[in-house]
């Protein structure tokens, strides 16, 4: 409220204020300190020297190895911090010994991705979008490029397949045949899909959700990595996925 009563010119230089502040905090805070290990500073992931005022440049490696141990790296993380809050004594009358504390520090993992489904029934006319079988029981919403990948909910990255189909698939990029058919879809149908999401309440962003899988089938083309097909089968990246349309940015 405090925010609507002030006079609008206040805004941005509070928010400028803001912004400097938190910048301020987080170069002579986290940065140093998450590379200071048993009291020694170590540069292993990036100079503590800036590059010009505002940025650090990380070394060789260090961004491929945080996207490819996102989930180990997360965890750690999280249960590093959630083990130093519930730690300090000025917390534990607070929180007790029942508070679910990792939920409140950091939120639910994924969100309710329900209102998507009875949209995705829709546009794939009950059937499964992996094995084209009648969705039945058992029906879940799959992030089509895995949330492991790019966690963030936006409705064009979303199929519905049966629950066995998606356990199958796990983490992995779908094979060249699925990129076919998300492709199609999303060209044929995207923008009518987006209304459909706006009106259950679905974020969407259709340009990012091209640029996040062209991205992902990039980086599964150049590491060689073997694309989910069906069951427990998986294979190489069929070559003609750049030819498709919207992979090709
Ligand atoms: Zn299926």
């Amino acid at each position: 409220m405090r925010w609507i009563s002030e006079p609008s010119e206040e805004r941005p230089r509070v928010w400028q204020s803001l912004l400097a502040k938190v910048k301020r905090t987080i170069k002579e805070q986290p940065l140093r300190k998450l590379q200071t290990i048993g009291g020694r500073q170590l540069e292993f992931l990036y100079a503590n020297e800036m590059v010009g005022d505002d940025k650090i440049e990380l070394k060789a490696g260090v961004a491929f190895c945080f996207r490819r141990y996102h989930e180990l790296i997360q965890d750690l993380v999280r249960g590093a911090w959630v083990r130093f809050v519930r730690g300090l004594r000025e917390n534990q009358p607070l929180l007790g010994q029942t508070v679910d504390l990792d939920e409140f520090m950091f939120g639910s993992e994924r969100a309710d991705l329900s209102a998507a489904r009875p949209v995705l029934f829709d546009f794939q006319e009950g059937r499964c979008f992996y094995c084209e079988g009648a969705l039945q029981s058992r029906v879940e919403v799959d992030h089509f490029v895995p949330w492991s990948f790019y966690p963030v909910d936006l409705g064009h990255n979303f199929v519905l397949a049966h629950a066995s189909c998606n356990a199958a698939k796990k983490d992995r990029l779908a094979a060249y045949k699925h990129l076919h058919r998300w492709c199609d879809r999303n060209v044929e149908q995207g923008t009518e899909l987006g209304a459909a999401f706006d009106e259950v309440g679905v974020l969407h962003d259709l340009q990012a959700s091209w640029r996040v899988t062209s991205w992902a089938y990039g980086q599964a083309a150049a590491a060689g990595v073997h694309v989910w097909t069906m069951g427990a089968k998986s294979v190489p990246l069929d070559r003609r996925w750049l030819g498709l349309q919207g992979m090709r940015l």
